[in-house]
């Protein structure tokens, strides 16, 4: 009888055990996430988008030209553009192939063309020449996606924003944030559980330094100098 009572508490200490695990899975990871957050913030104090712009329908430009581009190649190009064309309703007037002569060198340029006089008209009709502070009216937008809108709320609005791109996406798995998720929406969902909203957009932007600078994808990451290594899992290294 006393065999089967202890049994019976090894059986439920088991099942208690198991329930804590996969709760605590993600509490360990909002540790983590913490820890991270804390390191790339020494290591890289000024987090700044890396596209240039003084006005928010500038940055919408270039985030739709970054598009398979590098960011240098998007600043390079934009001075052109708003030379010619330096207002939203300017951009919004100007033929699809006028804009695409000039952004053609991002790669892209008919689509990306027809996108951003789209954009630009549909801020004319739609919000009086601004950008809207709304995610959803921002989603609503020819050629923006998640990623984009995101990145306007979070720099241009200094609201809540997680921006998975390319480096986000590998450096998350690698250092263990998340578990082998490489679709950008449920990157974005994942992360919104684990990080501080007010931390993610910043976050972010380390993210893509480090990711250029340390933790890259073409080469061998450059573990023995990255300031994550006592505490990145190097999943997939
Ligand atoms: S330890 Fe290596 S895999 Fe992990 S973040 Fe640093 S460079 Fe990337």
């Amino acid at each position: 009888m006393k065999k089967m009572t202890e049994e019976i508490k090894s059986r439920e200490k088991k099942k208690t055990t198991v329930g804590r695990s996969s709760e605590n899975t993600e509490s360990e990871k909002k540790e983590l996430a913490l820890k991270v957050i804390e390191l790339l913030k020494e290591e890289y104090p000024d987090a700044d988008c890396t596209l240039d712009y003084n006005e928010a329908w500038k940055l919408l430009v270039s985030v739709r030209l970054a598009a398979q581009c590098t960011d240098e190649r998007v600043n390079a190009i934009v001075p052109a553009l708003y030379e010619k064309f330096p207002s939203v309703e300017a951009l919004s007037k100007a033929p699809v192939e006028e804009i695409e002569e000039i952004v053609k060198p991002c790669g892209l340029g008919h689509s990306k063309a027809r996108d951003i006089s789209a954009c630009m008209k549909m801020l004319m009709e739609k919000y009086g020449g601004n950008v809207p502070d709304d995610f959803d009216a921002l989603l609503s937008l020819p050629g923006v996606g998640r990623k984009s809108a995101n990145l306007i709320m979070g720099d241009v609005f200094g609201k809540p924003a997680i921006v998975t791109d390319t480096h986000c996406i590998r450096l998350v798995n690698r250092i263990g944030l998340v578990d082998g998720i490489k679709e950008p929406k449920k990157v974005e969902m994942a992360l919104w559980k684990i990080i501080p909203p007010e931390e993610g957009n910043d976050f972010c932007h380390r993210l893509v330094m480090h990711g250029r600078a340390v933790c890259t994808a073409r080469t061998k990451p450059y573990c023995d100098r990255c300031c994550l290594k006592d505490i990145c899992e190097k999943n997939g290294i």
